[in-house]
């Protein structure tokens, strides 16, 4: 009989693994507690939007990006079939040619448009870059030129010792520079297309992020920045989840996971809640795919005792912020650029994608009541901040009409710039805020509540992350929190966690086939030398240099 593995939790992390497994002919089944599949990268159908037999309009949790860096997750895609003509869902990647800066009442400036050519270059053009264009002294360019210079010639074992413990804020002295230092460079590209925070995050993690991001843009070509063609849901979860089912594994929604149940050192069985009532259901391996602050309050006694290292879930389960998105559906396709849009003057640190224009496929017309022809797609990534216009108040504190009010105020003043009108309220058809945003009844704390947030790497958080194999022989964790390569919450974490997860099974088990691929993700290559010089350094106690000379 085939060993039975129980997946709990079915977004990227579950489905990475149910795959993995399924493939090698394990008996899968993944327990999601939502009705829609693939956890924060799912789309979700506005709620009877569709008339006269077209489809619901295409919402999202948010828009998804997949940077030049990601390996695990398009190697997983490229072994997913989509469509009857031998394509995969990797297929469904497109690069995207811009990565754009707005800013208030000013031009934007397009970013692909002026990278280096060589990381070597970065520390040089840096200061030649955005001295063009930035009111920034030239020793604030240098001095942040030195810090991400620090962070690529440092060798690992420094970056975990000396830059993990302190935030990429202070690293970077935001906080005694100008405005204008702390949203092009502090934050730069970080500041809202990942999850990496620049003042909450650690040095390590935003810092190596940064650098991965720009050593992309540096190479270049068309894996720069990577978008889906199509809603997630149509381009990866739905083929995804038939393929599973296809190599015999199930997918359950509507099944929460309630309780973890051991016997011994081994978990026995999990309590899953589904509409029809509840059940046990026991399995030789689980492998737990739940967002840490789920997770948390499933951590009893028992499973502590037995895995001790599941302290740090719970002390980091609040380690979550909010980012969500919010579409909106137009009646007319306004391109703005062919990629994605940061918006570094707004205060909820918007950024958008224009959808129409890359979902080529897709004909609008036969969604919703069949009008609509645009959708700018907006992630909210700070929800702590007043924003600009009437109320002036913090997006949590606010109702739904009031969130798109301000979010559409924002784009207007960053788009229509230089006399030109490239956003008009008459465009709007409806928009749509991501259902985990709930309006609260009582009003208290907040108006609003998210009940999906986002896991952020603070300042010395690493340590307290537990790794994918935890101490319990037949428990592992795939989850976007868990101690990988990638380091930086995200869907290529999860894929990777996922995998090391479904190893451990292979190797419990005494699979003699192939395990599943693990890629590493170092610093850019061009600066080993300076590593290897700094590691030479590091062990002799000696501070970075920076250079490299013995
Ligand atoms: C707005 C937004 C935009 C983002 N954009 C990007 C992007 O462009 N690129 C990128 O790489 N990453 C992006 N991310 C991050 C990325 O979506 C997540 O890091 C990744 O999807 C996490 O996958 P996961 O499987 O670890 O967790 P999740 O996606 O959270 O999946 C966990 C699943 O567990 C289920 N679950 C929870 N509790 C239970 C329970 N008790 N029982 C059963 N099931 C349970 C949930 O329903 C969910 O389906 C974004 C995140 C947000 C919020």
């Amino acid at each position: 009989m085939a060993t039975k593995v129980a997946v709990l939790g079915g977004g990227i992390g579950g489905l990475t693994a149910g795959h993995e497994l399924a493939s090698r002919g394990f008996d899968v089944e993944i327990f999601d507690a939502k009705k829609i599949p693939g956890g924060k990268a799912r789309s979700i159908p506005v709620p009877d939007s569709g008339t006269q037999g077209r489809r619901d309009l295409p919402g999202e949790h948010g828009f998804r990006f997949f940077p030049a860096f990601y390996v695990h997750l398009p190697d997983s895609m490229s072994r997913i079939p989509f469509g009857p003509h031998g394509a995969t869902c990797a297929d469904n990647l497109i690069g995207v040619e811009a990565i754009e800066i707005a800013r208030y009442d000013a031009p934007p400036i397009d970013l692909l448009a002026r990278v280096p050519r060589s990381i070597l270059d970065l520390k040089i053009l840096i200061k030649e870059i955005y001295s063009h264009f930035l009111p920034l002294p030239m020793s604030d360019l240098e001095f942040f030129a030195e810090r991400l210079w620090q962070v690529m010639t440092s060798c690992e074992e420094r970056r975990y010792a000396e830059l993990e413990p302190q935030s990429w804020w202070d690293f970077v002295d935001a906080e005694n520079r100008s405005p204008e230092y702390q949203k092009f460079l502090a934050e730069g590209l970080s500041r809202s297309l990942v999850a990496a925070r620049a003042q909450e995050g650690s040095a390590r993690t935003v810092g190596q992020i940064q650098v991965r991001l720009a050593d992309g843009m540096i190479r270049g070509g068309k894996g720069t920045d990577r978008v889906l063609n199509a809603p997630t849901t149509d381009a990866l979860i739905h083929p995804w989840i038939a393929e599973i089912t296809r190599l015999g594994g199930t997918y359950h929604s509507q099944s929460v996971i309630t309780a973890i149940t051991m016997e011994g050192d081994r978990v026995k069985s999990v309590t899953v809640q589904t509409p029809q009532g509840s059940s046990a259901i026991e399995a030789d391996y689980f492998v737990c795919a739940i967002p840490i602050e789920h997770l948390d309050p499933l951590i009893d006694t028992g499973l502590l005792s037995a895995a001790p290292e599941l302290q740090g879930v719970k002390d980091l389960a609040q380690n979550v912020r909010w980012m969500n998105g919010i579409q909106f559906f137009l009646t007319e396709d306004v391109k703005i650029v062919d990629g994605h849009t940061l918006y570094v003057d707004s205060p909820w640190a918007i950024t958008s994608i224009s959808e129409a224009q890359l979902w080529k496929h897709l004909d609008l017309s036969q969604y919703g009541d069949g009008k609509v022809r645009g959708i700018l797609s907006v992630d909210i990534s700070d929800w702590n901040t007043p924003g600009t216009f009437d109320p002036k108040k913090k997006a949590k504190d606010l109702d739904l009409q009031q969130i798109a009010d301000e979010v559409w105020q924002e784009l207007k003043r960053s788009q229509n710039v230089d006399g030109k009108e490239i956003l008009r309220d008459d465009m709007i058809h409806s928009w749509f805020i991501d259902t985990d945003i709930e309006m609260s009844h009582s009003a208290r704390p907040h108006p609003v509540a998210n009940l999906e947030p986002l896991f952020i790497n603070t300042p010395g958080s690493w340590k307290q992350r537990p790794k994918a194999l935890t101490s319990i022989a037949n428990f592992s964790l795939a989850s976007d929190y868990v101690q990988t390569q990638t380091d930086l919450a995200c869907m290529e974490a999860a894929n990777e966690a996922a995998r090391v997860a479904v190893n451990g099974i292979l190797d419990a088990t005494g699979w003699t086939g192939q395990k599943c691929r693990l890629w590493s993700m170092p610093m850019p290559d061009a600066l080993r030398l300076w590593r290897e010089h700094d590691k030479h350094r590091f062990e002799q106690g000696k501070p970075w240099d920076g250079r490299l000379i013995f």
